[in-house]
């Protein structure tokens, strides 16, 4: 029921083609087939008694197809509206999923997966559409329309009626039970299909890794397992699927095909007249057509649901901080020196920076040693506001917490550890780091940053998927000019010479050297000794504190 409160806020957005969409086909339809099965009773009456000429005959069936055209026509155009409803919802949705996504802060994101996720999602996106359309469309129709067959035939003849509203009432209750057994496999389905899917992107990603020929065995038992239950239960719903069909179809067939023959018995025995016999035939089979519908609308409004409940698990994600938000700060601070003070961060339940306080001054380079995973780089992304933390932490006299976010990360060029490459050229990959830098500027941050390769050809260059068409060094480089293209008070380099040869290596600290001399403050965390000795002085993070060594120049 959740979903549906949820979706209610779409269809209010597109309440008119909503109500159009579904109410219009409803109501013409009902209305072109209690027509066509009144006229089909005239046309009967006026046969047997002989009280019409052929004229006055022909002339009513012209008539007839006129307005059944018409009727029919609207109902059309009630289904376009439908259709267009069912489109501005989706793109709505859509656009919501994917703005919330663009909005939260970076621990929502690792909380739902890898790349792949998306694809996953929209058509969890596409599903959720559907409860405010098709289910919503497969249950309402059928009431509306099946009522209005109802009154008719309980108003022709009401034995007729109440037999025809009994059997509608097994089909439907039949139809409930199966439904419900077929919603659970449905459910293990999905499940074995999810592993068939994330088994084979591990043993794709095994494969470019040391572990390949370890993780396609591994991935493929998998695969095979999954593949084996998703074979045993697409069996299971082919059973279930059968018994319905001989269940409930058969009880809908019957109604359908006992009842004409049973008003036709009543009609010998005069107890009601031949044309009313064709008026409950035509109307039943109609009746019956919906019913038979109406529960698996459930069945895919509770497949839908579990669809929407994975798209709103991000729709409920909180926004990042808003930029400039009344109250927060959007001064950049006189001076940057960065204080930490007490700060704490734990990732779940495991705590890996435990009650920290250092400073670090402007106008000199600090770098930051320590073992890999001591949490060097959960202090820069606790600075840069990416994760949660408790304790405080001062640009200048300034709070970053109080600091409007587009403030803060405009006063700070920041290399993370993972050199993130878009699947634009190199040199748009560049220029992302500041989009207001000329040609000129962008080719003294890829110097800067040690690109010595021909830059006419190289900046044009396509990177493939995550930077795969580049080396890892080469990738290094541009994410490193990205920064340096930003001129901002305060550099952070994490790792920035990992993948870096001995030759960019030394263009990069001497490019160090000089932002130095330009008065930046800078934050350089590496394991590399041959990188920290332009340090002027170390920090040391260990046990989840941060030690102070002495001066190293
Ligand atoms: P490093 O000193 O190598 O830069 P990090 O700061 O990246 O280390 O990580 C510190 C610890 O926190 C590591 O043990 C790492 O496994 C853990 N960690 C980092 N990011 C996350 C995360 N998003 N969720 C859970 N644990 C994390
Ligand atoms: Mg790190």
């Amino acid at each position: 029921m959740k979903a549906l409160l949820s979706m209610m806020k779409y269809i209010r957005r597109n309440r008119k083609l909503w109500v159009c969409g579904i109410f219009v086909p409803a109501f013409f339809s009902t209305a072109t087939n209690l027509y066509f099965a009144d006229r089909l009773q005239r046309y009967v009456i006026m046969i047997t008694e002989r009280r019409a000429s052929l004229w006055e005959i022909f002339g009513m069936l012209l008539i007839t197809l006129f307005v059944l055209l018409l009727l029919s026509w609207i109902d059309g155009m009630g289904l376009c509206a439908f259709s267009l409803f069912s489109a501005f919802t989706e793109n709505e949705l859509r656009d919501d999923f994917y703005d919330r996504l663009v909005r939260t802060p970076m621990n929502n994101l690792q909380k739902i997966g890898r790349g792949e996720f998306l694809i996953r999602y929209n058509t969890d996106i596409e599903q959720s559409t559907q409860i405010a359309s098709r289910d919503m469309f497969g249950v309402l129709y059928p009431l509306f329309v099946g009522t209005g067959y109802m009154i008719a035939v309980l108003t022709a003849d009401f034995r007729i009626g109440m037999i025809m509203v009994l059997l509608g009432g097994i089909v439907i209750l039949l139809n409930f039970i199966f439904v419900c057994r077929i919603k659970q496999v449905q459910t293990e389905i999905l499940q074995a299909k999810e592993v068939c899917a994330s088994s084979c992107s591990d043993a794709i990603r095994g494969k470019m890794s040391i572990r390949q020929y370890c993780a396609q065995r591994t991935m493929s038992r998998k695969i095979e397992e999954a593949a084996e239950q998703l074979y045993q239960r697409e069996c299971c719903r082919v059973r279930l699927e059968t018994l319905k069909i001989l269940t409930s179809g058969m009880v809908a067939d019957s109604c359908m095909y006992l009842l004409t023959p049973f008003a036709c018995i009543m009609a010998v025995f005069g107890s009601i007249g031949v044309p009313v016999v064709l008026f409950i035939h035509q109307l039943c089979r109609c009746f019956i057509m919906y019913t038979k519908n109406f529960a698996i609308s459930f069945l895919q409004y509770s497949e839908h649901s579990l669809s929407f409940e994975r798209v709103n698990s991000v729709l409920s994600f909180e926004d990042e901080k808003a930029e400039n938000r009344g109250g927060r700060r959007g001064r950049a601070p006189g001076n940057y020196a960065i204080t930490f003070r007490n700060v704490c961060v734990a990732y779940g339940n495991r705590q890996v920076l435990k009650d920290v306080s250092f400073t670090v001054s402007p106008g000199e380079c600090t770098g930051i040693v320590g073992e890999s995973g001591s949490g060097k780089s959960t202090l820069v992304k606790a600075l840069m506001q990416m994760i949660e933390y408790q304790g405080e932490i001062f640009l200048g006299e300034e709070n970053c917490r109080d600091l409007s976010l587009d403030i803060l990360r405009k006063s700070i060029a920041y290399a993370p550890e993972h050199n993130d490459i878009f699947p634009v050229a190199v040199y748009e990959n560049i220029r992302y780091g500041n989009l207001m830098a000329t040609e000129e500027e962008v080719n003294h941050a890829a110097a800067m940053a040690g690109i010595t390769e021909d830059r006419e050809t190289f900046f044009r260059r396509d990177v493939g998927e995550n930077g795969g068409q580049l080396s890892g060094g080469q990738r290094q480089k541009v994410s490193l000019a990205r920064a340096l293209l930003k001129n901002a008070p305060v550099y952070i380099f994490d790792e920035p010479t990992a993948a870096l040869d001995s030759e960019a290596e030394t263009i990069l600290l001497n490019t160090v050297l000089q932002l130095k001399q330009e008065g930046k403050c800078i934050l350089l965390i590496t394991h590399k000794a041959s990188t920290i000795h332009v340090a002027d002085r170390i920090l040391r993070v260990e046990g989840g504190c941060v030690f102070s060594e002495e001066q190293v120049l």
